[in-house]
């Protein structure tokens, strides 16, 4: 008998963990550790802020897993011994044959000491009744959604983020009296997905008269005053601001042993093997090089290496055959009326990404939901 740890419940651990299952024989014990007690995608926390659907109804227990013949240790991991795949956590100490780590990212600390209410951080869902209710209450001035830093998580939701709050706006005729504008460091809009589809967005952010201010990139943000400075001596004032802080590596996975010395854990970009041996590393956590800088930070790509990592590793364990990931991804694209745009190719291609926009309908805004039920019903139902 195997025992495989799982490091986190989000989608990186919960896509390992349900593909260990598919492959391990029923006597290997699989068990997932996550200081997280639930799971719901990012995205529900942009329908949840836009009032589109409350983020407790896109969410499910990962005590579900024991159904699907899971063990669920539910507790914060202070310490990560690579070597002997060992855990320390607040709720004791666990050893595995094999081990995935799927702890995601944290965020920037400078980023965040510059947020709290009324500067929110879009990202956390903490922080979602705070900005409904700021919302809810504003009726003049701006709403700046700022990007802090890169990398971050699921690089167009900081827009989806905007057009979905200037459609809020619409639907309460507050639109005339409250600017919508991004700000970003970035050159473009989704350098990861090239020029095309940044000019694709771009222009439709126009069209709902969101401004963009690419290459801003915050330097003071001023609670009392109610402005963000850039690093280049311009401001603006917002009423309401939506803060995105840039990826930071999980303290834990920095001083696992496994991290390169910025923090992330490097794996192989196609069996997602780690310097240990028996030991994988997938999804936010990991940096891994593409020639856009690095393989996006999103559910899609941590879910993708999570199933080949598990295939690995179970061969590791009992032989059969290996999986290799190929760089193919997509992501979603939400823009007004239910309509979603898909970003789709080959992300690992050299020179450059090798991927293409399919414009925006309502069939796919269906798919995006379809997406989202398998997953909480496959993994988690
Ligand atoms: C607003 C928003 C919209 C998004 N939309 C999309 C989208 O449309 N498509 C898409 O593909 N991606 C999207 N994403 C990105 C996506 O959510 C992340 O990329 C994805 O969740 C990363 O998966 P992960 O498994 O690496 O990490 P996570 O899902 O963050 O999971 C990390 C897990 O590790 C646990 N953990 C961390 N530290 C510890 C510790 N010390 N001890 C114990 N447990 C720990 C956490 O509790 C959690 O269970 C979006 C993100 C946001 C914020």
């Amino acid at each position: 008998m195997a025992r495989v740890l799982v490091l986190g419940g989000g989608f990186g651990g919960l896509a390992s963990a349900a593909e260990l299952r598919r492959t391990l024989p029923a006597e290997d014990e699989i068990t997932v550790v996550a200081s997280s007690d639930r799971f719901f995608v990012g995205f529900a926390k942009l329908w949840d802020l836009a009032g589109i659907r409350p983020l407790a109804e896109g969410s499910r227990s990962l005590e579900n897993l024991r159904r699907h013949g899971i063990e669920f240790h539910h507790a914060e991991i202070t310490h990560i011994d690579a070597a002997t795949r060992t855990v320390e956590t607040t709720e004791g100490t666990l050893t595995g044959d094999g081990m995935i780590v799927a702890l995601g990212a944290g965020y920037r600390p400078d980023h965040t000491a510059m947020l709290g209410a009324p500067a929110y951080n879009l990202y956390d869902a903490a922080e979602l009744p705070g900005i409904r209710g700021s919302l809810e209450q504003l009726d003049s001035g701006r709403v700046l959604v700022s990007i802090l830093g890169a990398p971050y998580p699921c690089p167009p939701a900081p827009y989806e983020a905007a057009l979905l709050v200037d459609e809020w706006l619409r639907a309460r005729g507050r639109r005339d009296q409250v600017d919508v504008a991004v700000s970003t460091p970035q050159p473009l809009t989704l350098p990861v997905a090239g020029p095309d589809a940044s000019g694709y967005l771009a222009d439709r952010l126009a069209e709902r008269d969101v401004t963009v201010l690419t290459e801003h990139e915050v330097q003071d943000i001023d609670h009392d005053t109610r402005t963000a400075t850039f690093t280049d001596g311009t401001s603006v004032s917002w009423q309401l601001l939506l803060g995105v802080p840039a990826a930071a590596p999980p303290v834990v996975v920095a001083e696992s042993g496994l991290a390169e010395p910025s923090g992330w854990i490097h794996p192989s970009r196609h069996s997602f093997a780690t310097g240990a041996e028996r030991v994988y590393a997938v999804g936010d956590c990991t940096a891994v090089p593409t020639a856009a800088a690095q393989l996006p930070k999103a559910g899609v790509f941590a879910e993708a290496a999570g199933t080949v990592a598990a295939t690995n590793l179970a061969a590791d364990l009992h032989g059969g055959d290996r999986a290799s990931f190929d760089g193919q991804g997509y992501c979603f694209l939400e823009l007004p009326g239910q309509q979603v745009a898909t970003v789709r190719g080959n992300f690992y291609s050299e020179p450059k990404p090798d991927v293409r926009l399919t414009p925006p309908d309502h069939e796919s805004f269906l798919a995006k939901q379809r997406w989202e039920t398998e997953r909480l019903e496959s993994w988690l139902g």
